[in-house]
């Protein structure tokens, strides 16, 4: 078994931002949880460096592209560990190899007899580097995203035959209707589809900072077509991946890893994925990705201010007051994965105070503590209580059916509701009770089991979202396996505990 997930790659003009962090982090949780499973996995993210945008910064700077694009993939590139993010790969497209295999894949798409020569007129916006269709330009002849003044370009160019693809892409979202979630916005590409498609240009003709057209030198590849081609060139030069069998240094990754199997965006760029991206695989006989999973946006509306991180919810304060878990749980915690919604620094210390110190970190802290405190730190030799082994029934299969569909929110509430079930355990149990009493030293023999057993299965499933603090739960624990096999309750067997930090303090320790 496979699993390849890939994130768009960030465009270099930008810097890192919340939305950047956002898809890495869900990306991470799929990853995570897929070699959890046993699986090979492949994960990539990079930077996408090419076009009019870039050029046209890099001039106002008085540098050159490539100088611009070495010094903003470094920001990038230095996201992805901040994130606690475990990328097997960081592509940039000036990457030589990768403008190699555009050029090979492109040609071919030409070979099929889907490029021609043509002259293109259209409403461009160079902020997107996109020409404009008519039903999507806003009110004043301004770009729907960037709310700029469109410029009426023309320009002599290769096109690409989109049009011979209508019915094809018609037929792939009748037979694989979980090709595209979430529905709404299969439904939004699948009505673009049916709108008519037109063809799009392929390249630009005085535009230099891209990958060269190998059959006419005045051209580049339009950045989009460059751009989408990250997912597949990346396997071809790409090491392998941590963990990977010994024997298979050198191997092309392209066998083991393609198709993708989840291309993770943002609905900006949902037509250029859903559209232009399988019409080019088909064009050039490729086969396409399993699924594309489009998420929201986060929103940050007029809000309360919070106590301590003001009222702009900034990634990368997040993670230097509060570590880069509670910034990974906030996120898929907060907004349904998949659809827009609010975020704010007063909800995220919300649920960071009443979920991950409150519920998670007292849970935690208790546990152990009242192993310690009663049997020394020696886990009694006892059973799983039946009353809690039902409520934990299947749980690792729920997690992981809802993983499959990215629907990594829902998966995230499976875990957690088992969470505030052991809480309301020591509640019911009342251990402290049971301690004072000899009689009923194996009842609370019975409870000290199930609870840390208990904790140990519900923070195996808590590793992808949760990493760091996962493993120095699991560590203070003496069960460091993380195999989603073992994450049932029951199947650990821990002998002894030892008691650690608070795992999500209340007061930062600079605060
Ligand atoms: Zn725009």
């Amino acid at each position: 078994m496979s699993f390849y997930v890939t994130t768009p790659i960030y465009y270099v003009n930008a810097a890192p931002h919340l939305g950047h962090a956002y898809t890495t982090i869900a990306a991470d949780v799929m990853a995570r949880h897929h070699r959890q499973r046993g699986e090979e996995v492949f994960f990539l993210t990079g930077t996408d460096e090419h076009g009019e945008p870039v050029a046209d910064a890099a001039h106002a700077l008085g540098i050159e592209p490539q100088e611009l694009a070495d010094r903003n993939a470094e920001r990038f590139k230095a996201l992805a560990p901040q994130l606690g993010a475990s990328n097997d790969f960081f592509i940039r497209t000036t990457d030589r190899q990768h403008e190699a295999t555009v050029q090979e894949v492109l040609s071919r798409v030409r070979e099929n007899g889907f490029v021609y020569e043509g002259t293109y007129e259209g409403s461009y916006c160079p902020r997107c580097a996109d020409f404009k269709a008519e039903n999507e330009i806003d009110e004043g002849n301004r770009c729907p995203i960037h709310h700029i003044e469109l410029t009426r370009e023309q320009e002599d160019n290769y096109f690409f035959k989109l049009s011979a693809f209508q019915e094809p892409l018609e037929r792939l979202y009748a037979e694989r209707e979980d090709w595209l979630a979430p529905r709404t916005r299969y439904n939004e590409a699948l009505s673009f589809i049916r709108s008519g498609l037109r063809d799009v240009p392929l390249t630009r003709h005085r535009l230099k900072w891209g990958v060269p057209v190998p059959w006419d030198s005045e051209h580049v590849f339009y950045v989009w077509f460059d751009a989408l081609l990250n997912y597949y060139s990346a396997l071809r030069y790409a090491p392998q991946p941590a963990g990977a069998p010994q024997g298979l240094a050198g191997e092309d990754l392209l066998g083991r890893f393609w198709p993708a199997s989840y291309h993770l965006i943002a609905k900006d760029i949902l037509r250029f994925h859903a559209v232009y991206w399988p019409a080019l695989l088909m064009a050039a006989e490729i086969e396409l990705p399993e699924h594309i999973f489009v998420h929201g946006y986060l929103l940050m509306e007029g809000e309360k201010m919070s106590k301590s991180l003001g009222n702009v919810l900034d990634p990368f304060a997040v993670i230097e007051r509060y570590g880069a878990d509670a910034l990974r749980f906030y996120l898929l915690r907060d907004v349904p994965f998949g659809q827009d919604g609010s975020v704010s620094t007063a909800s995220f210390e919300l649920r960071y105070e009443s979920e991950l110190a409150n519920e998670l970190g007292n849970l935690a802290s208790r546990t152990i503590a009242m192993i310690v405190r009663f049997r020394d730190g020696t886990v009694p030799a006892a059973g799983v209580d039946p009353a809690l082994a039902e409520d934990f029934a299947g749980l690792p299969e729920r997690v992981a059916a809802q993983i499959d569909r990215a629907e990594l929110t829902l998966a995230l509430e499976e875990i957690w509701q088992r969470v505030r079930r052991l809480n309301r355990y020591v509640e019911e149990q009342a251990p402290w009770r049971l301690a004072r009493d000899d009689a009923r030293a194996e009842d609370l023999d019975r409870v000290l089991a199930t609870l840390v057993e208990g904790l140990r299965s519900v923070t195996v499933l808590l590793w992808p979202y949760l990493p760091q603090s996962a493993e120095r739960l699991l560590g203070a624990l003496g069960a460091p396996d993380l195999a989603l096999v073992n994450a049932r309750l029951g199947a650990g067997s821990i002998e002894r505990v030892s008691t650690i930090d608070s795992l999500f303090p209340k007061e930062s320790p600079s605060g």
